[in-house]
């Protein structure tokens, strides 16, 4: 397994439980990849090293999977928005739009109100913005999506693809939990100690600062690789675009913000977000307290990859690692970075169950484990 985050950890296991021997290897000196989380040594608070982490699911199987590793704490995400100088609550609901134009609408009043503000003129929008435009008109789009978008991704939300914003981006009712999944929950003791316990099988060695090339690979049966694509390739064809993030801390006695994620949505403010770790764990008590201020860029050779761009020119070059990847024998590329796509926890631990299995279904029937498991085009 390269990669000792979620992906390599549960394939890991699963495998291992059938028996194979599995070897583990990290380039980092923990393991949890993405996931990780730590406590701070001046505060005592977990903190999300690689931004903050919220499990949320539908999927019966990995809602018990993780709960076989982990006691979950009950966690509804509630984040707040600053912008233009007020505090509103998001996604936009019932209680923001109210606030924002001084109203006091009832939902069906509200959804009227809303409908009169969206741009009807634009009958096929193309780009983000005119989706918002679409959806919600320009007062809501200019506070709460436009702002924030040129930081997140830093472009301009016209050269943004509509599907960004698949579906109305707003609830006409007074339910601010920002997921709407049947489980939602958070590790008792974080997520690294989760995966600590994922990979304790007799039959896992794992290592830590240890980083694969593909030369070292040859030494194994089968490889798993969460890695990202292309470096698999040396980078050959060219890198695949990411943005990366970078975290300020800081810390504060007491309770500074009263919430665990406060966005910022006016562009001159250079931050996307603050978040306040103790927050996450609820049930914990923190005289001290630590923050992050994050903060979204284009992700250099030397930063870590955090969201995928796939956008039109690097899905071109997606598909050419695509093919060199089929190429190969005894790989397959997952996770994450493996197939170049932003993956919630669910959906990673999802993919990598239904990975062993197909690795399980070859090994038992004689036929080849392919790539991929997924379509990552
Ligand atoms: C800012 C942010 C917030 C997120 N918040 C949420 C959330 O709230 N809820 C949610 O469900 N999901 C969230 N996610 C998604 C979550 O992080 C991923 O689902 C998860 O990390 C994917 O696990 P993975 O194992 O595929 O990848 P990773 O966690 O990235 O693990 C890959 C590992 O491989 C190692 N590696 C790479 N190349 C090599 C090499 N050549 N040799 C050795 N080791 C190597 C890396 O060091 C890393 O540890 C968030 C993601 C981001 C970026």
């Amino acid at each position: 397994m390269v990669g000792a985050g979620l992906s390599g950890a549960v394939i890991g296991r699963r495998l291992a439980e059938q028996g194979h021997k599995i070897t583990v290897m990290d380039g980092r000196p923990h393991i949890g990849g993405n996931c990780h989380t730590e406590r701070d040594t001046e505060t005592g608070v977990l903190v999300h090293l690689y931004g903050p982490h919220i499990f949320h699911t539908d999927d019966e199987e990995v809602w018990a999977y993780v709960n076989r590793f982990a006691t979950f704490r009950p966690y509804k995400n509630r984040v707040k928005t600053t912008t233009r100088g007020a505090v509103y609550s998001l996604p936009i609901n019932l209680h923001t739009i109210n606030q924002f134009f001084g109203q006091t609408l009832r939902p069906e009043e509200a959804r009227r109100f809303i409908e009169a503000k969206a741009d009807t003129t634009i009958s096929d929008p193309q780009t983000f913005e005119e989706q918002a435009l679409r959806f919600v008109g320009r007062d809501l789009y200019e506070a709460f999506f436009q702002g924030y978008t040129i930081k997140q991704w830093g472009c301009s939300p016209t050269e943004l693809p509509a599907s960004i914003l698949k579906r109305l981006p707003v609830r006409f009712n007074y339910d601010d939990n920002y997921f709407f999944h049947r489980f939602q929950g958070m590790p008792e003791e974080g997520y690294t100690a989760m995966i600590a316990r994922i990979l304790d099988h007799p039959n896992i060695t794992v290592h830590l600062e240890a980083t694969v090339t593909r030369d070292r690979a040859a030494a194994f049966d089968h490889v798993f690789y969460s890695g990202p694509i292309d470096g698999w390739f040396d980078f050959r064809l060219g890198r695949l675009g990411y943005r990366t993030l970078d975290f300020e801390r800081f810390s504060h006695k007491g309770d500074w913000q009263g919430c665990a994620v406060m966005n910022y949505g006016d562009v001159d403010v250079p931050w996307t977000r603050i978040t306040e770790h103790k927050h996450f764990a609820p049930w914990e008590s923190h005289d001290g307290s630590v923050l992050y201020r994050e903060y979204s860029r284009a992700c250099g050779p030397d930063d870590i990859p955090y969201y995928p761009i796939r956008q039109v020119a690097e899905k071109s070059l997606l598909a050419e690692y695509v093919a060199l990847a089929r190429a190969e024998e005894n790989v397959t590329f997952t996770g994450r970075l493996g197939t170049y796509r932003y993956l919630d926890m669910d959906v990673t631990i999802r993919e990598a169950l239904d990975c062993a299995a197909a690795y399980l279904r070859a090994v038992g029937d004689g036929g080849a484990m392919p790539a991929f498991t997924v379509n990552p085009l």
